[in-house]
């Protein structure tokens, strides 16, 4: 049998994951998910469950992760994977519906894996400067698309 070995995530990756998250959260313009976060031991590394209704997410980073992927970048990793599984949840769960689960899963980690990498690769540009005009003005479309698609803005 083979022994996986397993290594701890901390209160601090905890963190790094949720602020990771709800970063990429704003710039996918994700805003109308209510995302809670948990940290606790599950079988994979991280997870991400959701309402079909597109209302509410639990994004979960498991207290045991695989021991030679640990590290800031891995947490970085799973943080964005998971944003981008709710990116595409809406048009996953219409395809769970219709076919085989395995087959959509593995169609809809085809595009959360070229998704992560690319954003990844972007990142140090896309975040520079929090406050940099570029990203002011991304933001201020987002919400206004947001504002236009779920009526006037609410704080979450
Ligand atoms: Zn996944």
């Amino acid at each position: 049998m083979e022994i996986v070995l397993k290594e701890k995530t901390t209160e601090e990756d905890f963190e790094l994951f949720k602020f990771r998250c709800s970063r990429w959260q704003k710039f996918f313009g994700l805003i109308n998910f209510v995302i809670s976060y948990r940290h606790k031991k599950i079988d994979d590394d991280a997870q991400c469950a959701y309402s079909d209704s597109g209302k509410w997410a639990v994004i979960t980073l498991s207290t045991e992760v695989n021991e030679y992927e640990h590290s800031d970048h891995f947490i970085k990793e799973l943080a964005l994977h998971e944003i981008c599984e709710l990116l595409i949840s809406n048009l996953a769960s219409m395809a769970r519906l219709r076919f085989n689960y395995e087959e959509v899963e593995v169609a809809e980690h085809e595009i959360v894996m070229r998704l992560v990498n690319v954003l990844l690769s972007l990142e140090d540009k896309i975040f520079e400067d929090e406050d940099n005009r570029t990203n002011l003005i991304i933001q201020s479309v987002l919400d206004e698309e947001h504002k236009e698609i779920f009526g006037a803005s609410k704080e979450i």
